[in-house]
């Protein structure tokens, strides 16, 4: 409550905060003890609801959620948003899901609050990557099997500029975010920059959430089992051996299984 106007002097303060992938559980102390004392939550739309609900109950709640087609604010708006608020003396907490520096506009956050001269903290949280490959047994890296791990966005928008050649194959693991609309044209272009075929893939559906589904094939069939599965947002594809080693429903086994019994 800012009825009474603010001693001048009164600078409030942004922290950029990571939720973490789903399960509230997995949020850090830091982030709880944040997110309960904040007057402002600015938050997008993969925070689970059971986080917002640590808000404390004088805290404004704006929800600036995010969809493929339709920004419901957009970023220079969000920017202004925490800023002025910021200005006006208030302690804002601006939520997003999993890491804040990951694939979560967080740089542009973090110049818009020091243009602004206004002080910003960064909160990390546990990036979908990790949480959901954790949710699914799925060691990123493996002495055996992947010795580096790269995360990529796979948004339709410029995916064909992108330079992917080395980041899949071999003792290497792929993480791409936002990929599950593109997932076909990511396969198709990773095997035509020579990746093969037959390397497992897993796709890590609501990770760590109650109805999280973990789906496993191989890549020349990525597109058609989303197709296949309905798979939906958020999910993760993993490209790489380590992928075989998940907990995941083994599709292509199945149909497998499924074309040997009609035969
Ligand atoms: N800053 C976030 C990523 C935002 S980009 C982070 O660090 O995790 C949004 C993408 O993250 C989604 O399209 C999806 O690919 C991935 N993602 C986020 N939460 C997820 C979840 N619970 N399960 C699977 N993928 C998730």
């Amino acid at each position: 409550m800012h009825d009474a106007p603010l001693p001048l002097h009164h600078a409030g303060k942004i922290w950029l905060v990571g939720a973490g992938p789903g399960d509230p559980d997995l949020l850090t102390v830091k982030a709880a003890r944040l997110i309960a004392g904040a007057d402002l939550i600015v938050h997008d739309g993969l925070v689970d609801t059971a986080i917002l609900a640590l808000a404390s109950p004088h805290a404004e709640l704006v929800s600036v959620a995010k969809q493929r087609s339709r920004h419901t604010l957009p970023q220079d708006g969000i920017n202004a948003l925490l800023v002025d608020a910021a200005r006006a003396g208030r302690d804002v907490v601006r939520l997003k899901g999993g890491d804040p520096f990951i694939f979560g506009r967080g740089g542009e956050e973090l110049e818009a609050a020091r243009a602004a001269g206004i002080a910003c903290e960064i909160v990390p949280g546990i990036t979908a990557a990790t949480g959901c490959a954790a949710a699914a047994g799925l060691p990123l890296t493996h002495r055996d099997h992947a010795h580096s791990v790269s995360f990529v966005a796979g948004q339709c928008k410029d995916l064909t500029d992108q330079d992917w050649s080395g980041l899949a194959g071999h003792g290497r693991t792929l993480v791409v975010y936002m990929g599950i609309a593109t997932a076909a044209a990511i396969a198709d272009k990773l095997m035509a920059d020579g990746v093969a075929p037959e390397l497992p893939v897993a796709v890590l559906e609501k990770g760590t959430r109650a109805d999280q589904r973990a789906l496993r094939t191989l890549l020349a069939d990525l597109g058609d089992m989303v197709v296949r599965e309905g798979v939906k947002s958020p999910a993760l594809i993993v490209i790489g051996a380590v992928a075989a080693l998940a907990d995941a429903d083994d599709r292509l086994h199945a149909l497998a299984a499924e074309a040997e019994r009609t035969l």
